[in-house]
């Protein structure tokens, strides 16, 4: 089945909001073995709304369009869909109802009169409750072709497609969609991607698609089956064949698992605590750690010195490194690691300094210049990367690359 996505707004057009609605359904559809060859941005007018919706339904089989159902004038997609096919517009008692007690709840106020426009739907359309806003979702089938208006909010569409669209859609579907996440660390995403070529290319049923995250690559592999059984079954082959090619670069093959939760797990399971002594990246590392739930198991304190003398005073770095090798240097960095493990009491400590930009590059210390320390039990290393991007991207990579080294350290002793 095809899908098609019309994102509804002029402040789209115009630039002030990013389309992230679209790359969200996008990757979704595609996880529910949708294909998708067609999206379009068009800006709150009814004449080239209407077109664009007549022409996607000539060409795909469903089409959601993300926007446009506020209470305001300017919003009329559901109205333009309506009109598309012919449905006339009547008030839903139930979804009066919802709005009402949404108001109550959230601004503990009365409707304003024009919200009562989002009460309003299509005949025979199925409304779907927004829990997180005014709007209801709207379905509207006719004749093997499928509409679905979903909120513009990215607060709203999100819940509301994870709970009942995806669902929704799924069922369409004469075989179930089953999808892996194969999620590797300690290598690039072309080299990842080479080491796969073969296996895309040949690919029917399961099919294997590389995402790139910064730090990582992820591979989704799709199968379709009757059932989970039938999946497992198709993984099979393909999972043993990803583990013999990449090892233990393969950090987790479940969606929901992140490389930070990855790394909690094995130091739960090797009985570790890790600390953190941070300068160019203030925080995000310890930030990272911290968002696994149940990393107090492991992680009891981390350290944010961006300046020499924090380094000094609350690490115990040598004064005569820093002034001999400088803060941003391998010699510091592996002091930063195995001090700040001395001072937090920690079996593990990463440490990060380095030069995340705009300013402060010199010729032998360029922006993007970072080292990062690594101490595991007593052993400390330090590694030296060069990052090409903006000052955000740059302390995003240094994370990622910490992260990753303390992985392949854990990793090692667990050998
Ligand atoms: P509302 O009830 O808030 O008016 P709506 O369903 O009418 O919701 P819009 O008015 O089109 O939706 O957009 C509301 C807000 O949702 C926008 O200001 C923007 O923040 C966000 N939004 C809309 N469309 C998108 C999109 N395609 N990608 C990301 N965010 C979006
Ligand atoms: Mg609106």
């Amino acid at each position: 089945m095809t899908v098609e996505f019309i994102s509804v707004g002029t402040e789209i057009l115009l630039g002030n909001i990013v389309n992230t609605n679209a790359a969200y359904l996008s990757e979704k559809c595609a996880a529910l073995g949708l294909s998708c060859y067609y999206q379009s941005v068009v800006g709150d007018n009814e004449e080239r709304l209407e077109d664009t919706v007549r022409q996607a339904l000539s060409r795909s089989d469903i089409l959601i369009l993300s926007g446009g159902l506020g209470p305001t004038k300017d919003d009329l997609t559901k109205e333009v869909v309506a009109k598309v096919f012919g449905r006339e517009l009547y008030e839903d008692s139930h979804t009066r109802e919802r709005i009402e007690a949404y108001f109550q709840r959230v601004h503990s106020d009365q409707v304003t009169p024009n919200n009562w426009k989002q009460a309003m739907v299509p005949k025979g359309a199925r409304v779907v409750d927004n829990h997180n806003g005014t709007a209801p979702g709207l379905i509207i089938e006719e004749n093997g072709k499928i509409a679905i208006l979903l909120p513009g909010p990215p607060n709203e569409i999100k819940p509301m497609f994870e709970r009942d669209i995806a669902p929704y859609l799924n069922e369409l579907q004469p075989e179930g969609i089953y999808s892996k996440m194969v999620k590797l660390c300690s290598i690039g995403e072309s080299k990842a991607e080479t080491m796969v070529s073969d296996l895309m290319d040949a690919q029917t049923n399961p099919t294997i698609a590389p995402y790139a995250k910064t730090g990582e690559v992820h591979f989704r592999v799709t199968a379709k089956a009757s059932d989970e059984k039938e999946a497992e079954k198709l993984f099979a082959p393909l999972m043993d064949e990803l583990f013999r090619r990449f090892g233990d670069k393969i950090y987790t093959t479940e969606e929901a698992v992140t490389l930070e939760e990855a790394i909690v797990r094995l130091l739960k399971e090797q009985k570790l605590t890790v600390t953190t002594a941070e300068s160019c990246t203030g925080g995000l590392l310890a930030g990272r750690i911290t968002n696994v739930p149940g990393a107090s198991n492991v992680f009891q304190e981390g350290y944010i010195t961006y300046s020499n003398d924090a380094k000094e005073r609350l690490l115990g770095v040598k004064r005569e490194t820093l002034m001999q090798y400088g803060a941003v240097s391998p010699q510091t960095a592996e002091e930063m690691a195995r001090k700040v493990a001395e001072a937090a009491g920690a079996d593990a400590a990463l440490s990060v300094t380095g030069i995340a930009g705009p300013g402060g590059g010199t010729k032998d210390k360029p922006v993007g210049l970072v080292y990062v320390g690594c101490y595991v039990k007593g052993h400390v290393t330090a590694s030296e990367f060069h990052f090409t991007g903006n000052r955000d991207k740059n302390r995003e990579f240094a994370v990622a690359r910490a992260l990753t080294l303390l992985r392949e350290e854990l990793i090692k002793i667990k050998e």
